[in-house]
């Protein structure tokens, strides 16, 4: 396990550390969002995945629980779990199928899908600190720490 902790000044730097997170993706990856409403969890997705091509809003799929996005080498699929009222929603709509070799979830919420949910390479933990947000993010296996470690911000 692989463990660092840092501080987000702005909201600027945490669209960095989404961007820097994506690029050193390169293999099916699972991130895990963990955060109050208004941590900046959607910002980093954003950064992420803007990063990763595309052109155009992100906004948490807080009623549709999942917005795909098909980019240049990876399908990415950000998940909001926020509204889940029963993990079973997730089974009727297949959560398994997300998960595949060309994939990466970003997982909002996903305490609200706990036990249907596989388990993440990575998992990122952003918490108020006044104006800034002080962010730990955990390796949970081989490649998630490799990730980890990639990371300037650390
Ligand atoms: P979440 O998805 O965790 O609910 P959002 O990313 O949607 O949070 O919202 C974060 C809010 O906090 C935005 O309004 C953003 O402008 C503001 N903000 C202020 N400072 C930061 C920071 N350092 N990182 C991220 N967001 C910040
Ligand atoms: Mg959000």
């Amino acid at each position: 396990m692989e463990r660092f902790e840092f501080n987000l000044a702005t909201e600027d730097d945490t669209v960095e550390f989404g961007r820097q997170l994506s690029q050193a993706c390169n293999q099916q990856t699972t991130i895990f969002l963990h955060g109050d409403l208004g941590a900046g969890k959607t910002t980093f997705s954003r950064g992420f995945i803007r990063s990763l091509g595309h052109v155009g809003n992100v906004k948490s799929p807080t009623y549709t629980l999942v917005e795909p996005y098909e980019l240049d080498q990876w399908q990415v699929y950000h998940f909001d779990l926020y509204r889940l009222a029963d993990p079973e929603e997730l089974e009727f709509m297949g959560i398994r199928d997300y998960f595949t070799d060309d994939a990466i979830c970003l997982v909002e919420w996903p305490e609200r899908g706990q036990g249907l949910l596989p388990n993440p390479d990575i998992d990122i933990d952003i918490r108020y600190d006044g104006e800034a947000r002080h962010v730990v993010i955990t390796g949970n296996n081989e490649y998630g720490c490799s990730l980890v470690q990639r990371l300037d911000l650390c």
